[in-house]
């Protein structure tokens, strides 16, 4: 065999060994983390991430109401994951999904929604990140894939100091991300589809991403840390209203119908917002 091809064959095995479906796409792509190791940094970055929105809201109804919330929509998603979902007292509005399926969301971003299918459209979307692998995709892509590998790797089996420092890391890159526009059209689309199957009215994620786009055009900068992670446009709006409009799968909803559930929402909307900080 000449040198050449035995090369040819090792960077072949690699990249087969790292090659896989995407379960919300359908997709084959190149992910250089397993999904145990996956679950392993979020789980490492987690406390991290609460520590920079200002720790858990110490409210255990208000935790279980987001975690019941979150789980309708992510136990009819398309990946099985250990999801968990906690409300976070920061008032700069926020929402993030760390690989593996843990997802925060801020007293801030909660202090702006109306109804609980607004919030169940934040939770869906970040489901939906975690779903297409957009943030461990975007973690590679930012720190470089080697970079990644070596992170899980001390996450897994380094010093304490060591798996302090790679999760804070992790937490910061997270935090930074700038997903591409096509991640969030398609977190919102899929957001949508886990929406209807988990009973939900579709159009509370219009709703939600109107009164985002309102309050980014009233107050420019009081979202700016969000829509920088999450772009938002009015182009993203019409595309989301596009979507449930021509589907007939969710004709049976209308954006005028109220939401059952939202004087539930407001209640705890009150309790976070009291928390805020
Ligand atoms: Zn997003």
């Amino acid at each position: 065999m000449t040198r050449l091809s035995l090369l040819t064959l090792l960077l072949l095995s690699s990249v087969l060994a790292g090659c896989s479906v995407n379960p919300a796409t359908g997709k084959r792509e190149f992910i250089m983390i397993s999904r145990e190791q996956e679950i392993a940094l979020g789980v490492q970055a987690s406390p991290e991430m609460e520590k920079q929105f200002g720790g858990p809201i110490d409210n255990q109804p208000l935790q279980d109401y987001v975690q019941s919330v979150g789980q309708k929509v992510s136990s009819v998603s398309d990946r099985e994951m250990p999801y968990e979902f906690t409300a976070v007292a920061s008032k700069v509005p926020n929402a993030f999904a760390l690989p593996g399926g843990k997802i925060f969301i801020t007293a801030g971003l909660l202090s702006k929604m109306s109804n609980e299918r607004q919030l169940a459209a934040v939770l869906a979307h970040e489901t939906a990140h975690v779903c297409a692998l957009h943030n461990v995709k975007g973690m590679q892509q930012a720190m470089g894939g080697q970079i990644l590998v070596d992170i899980v790797g001390t996450v897994i089996g380094g010093t304490e100091g060591a798996v302090a420092e790679a999760a804070t890391k992790v937490a910061s890159t997270i935090v930074n991300l700038k997903y591409s526009r096509e991640y969030e059209y398609q977190a919102d689309e899929l957001g949508i589809k886990y929406m209807n199957r988990a009973g939900y009215n579709p159009w509370g994620m219009v709703e939600l991403l109107n009164v985002l786009y309102d309050e980014s055009q009233s107050e420019p900068g009081s979202l700016g840390e969000m829509l920088r992670t999450h772009p938002l446009t009015s182009k993203r709006i019409e595309n989301a209203e596009s979507i449930i409009r021509d589907d007939p799968e969710y004709a049976g909803f209308s954006r005028e119908q109220n939401d059952p559930s939202a004087g539930i929402f407001l209640e705890f909307r009150a309790t976070a917002e009291a928390a805020m900080k």
